[in-house]
């Protein structure tokens, strides 16, 4: 399998792909990123799960967070709570507001996202091409109730860290129906020998990604008109979230958490294939009735040796379905 493809969220897509580059180091990865949970802040911009790809391949991830950077500092953070300017459920570090900075400052010179991330790629030679889906702004909103029970759309962001994923009516994905696949993401799809979804979140970073380009030309159509054989890898073991709230999105879709329901809501005409986790043998069977076939082995990324043999078993998975 020279040319991979993975379409990958923030924490769950960077483990994986770590493990996946130390299976396949011949491989030619391309990684289409979630771009729905970026924000700008105190006039920078964010984009959380490419910078958690880009830290965590190029070796500067916090090691225990798996998210921010390493022996990161806070000084700005405790400056601007001095002034009483938030938000306050936002903390950026100091070694991370340098590449806002940079990503910023080039956004405002006219170059697109795509562009940028490859210029920051550039200092951390990730081992992978790392594209964010669209160059365009695709936000994802989650409508909640407020204090007032009454219905109110609030940023991704805002929902998740400050508000702490509460029940959820409807996630939506502003713009994304407008947006464009940045350059280069219909053809990585096109031309992938295996197309990865990683345990990433199934709604806001998998569905965000494939959300991009509307009634357009699509991500989501690309994936299912690939020749490809696609599978992923359940992000939910049991009944729940391996990490995170996923259940609380999962929730506002009408989907299960279970590793079948999850199968699935991408699809059988999305997916060849989908890896459970080895207690979920149960899931083989549901999974395999709507179309897709289903394989239970371990899929807890507890070390950078288990990670690898998922990704050791997801190519296997893929070399058999595209006989
Ligand atoms: P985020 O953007 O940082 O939330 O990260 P992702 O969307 O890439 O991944 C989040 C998902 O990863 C969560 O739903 C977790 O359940 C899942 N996850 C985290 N660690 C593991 C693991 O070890 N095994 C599996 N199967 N899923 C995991
Ligand atoms: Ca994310």
């Amino acid at each position: 399998m020279k040319k991979i493809t993975v379409l990958a969220g923030g924490v769950g897509g960077a483990r994986f792909l770590e493990g996946l580059l130390r299976a396949a180091p011949g491989a030619e990865v391309t990684v289409i990123g979630n771009v729905g949970d970026d924000i700008t802040l105190h006039g920078l911009r964010v984009c959380p799960d490419l910078d958690t790809v880009m830290y965590t391949l190029g070796g500067g991830i916090h090691p225990e967070q798996r998210w921010g950077r390493d022996d990161e500092s806070f000084g700005v953070a405790r400056e601007l709570a001095e002034y009483g300017v938030g938000p306050d459920w936002f903390t950026l570090g100091d070694k991370d507001i340098a590449t806002h900075l940079v990503r910023t400052q080039m956004l405002e010179a006219g170059y697109p996202l795509s562009a940028v991330t490859e210029a920051l790629c550039a200092r951390w030679k990730p081992g992978v091409r790392l594209l964010p889906a669209t160059d365009d702004r695709a936000e994802t909103h989650v409508v909640v109730r407020d204090e007032e029970n009454k219905r109110s759309a609030v940023h991704f962001q805002e929902y998740w860290v400050r508000l702490h994923a509460p029940d959820a009516e409807q996630i939506v994905f502003v713009g994304a129906d407008e947006a464009k696949p940045a350059p280069g993401v219909l053809e990585a799809i096109a031309e992938a020998d295996v197309i990865v979804l990683p345990p990433s979140n199934p709604v806001v970073s998998i569905g965000a990604i494939l959300a991009v380009g509307g009634t357009g030309k699509n991500i989501r159509d690309a994936v299912i008109s690939a020749r490809a054989p696609v599978v992923g890898l359940s992000p939910i073991i049991g009944t729940a979230p391996v990490r995170g709230m996923a259940d609380k999105v999962l929730a506002a879709e009408g989907v299960q958490t279970t590793p079948s329901a999850v199968a699935a809501y991408h699809g059988a005409d999305l997916l060849d294939g989908w890896l459970v986790h080895d207690t979920d043998v149960d899931q083989v069977a549901p999974v395999e009735q709507v179309g897709i076939r289903c394989r239970a082995v371990p899929l807890l990324m507890k070390s950078l040796d288990a990670t690898a043999e998922m990704a050791r078993a997801t190519l296997e998975f893929a070399a058999e379905l595209a006989r």
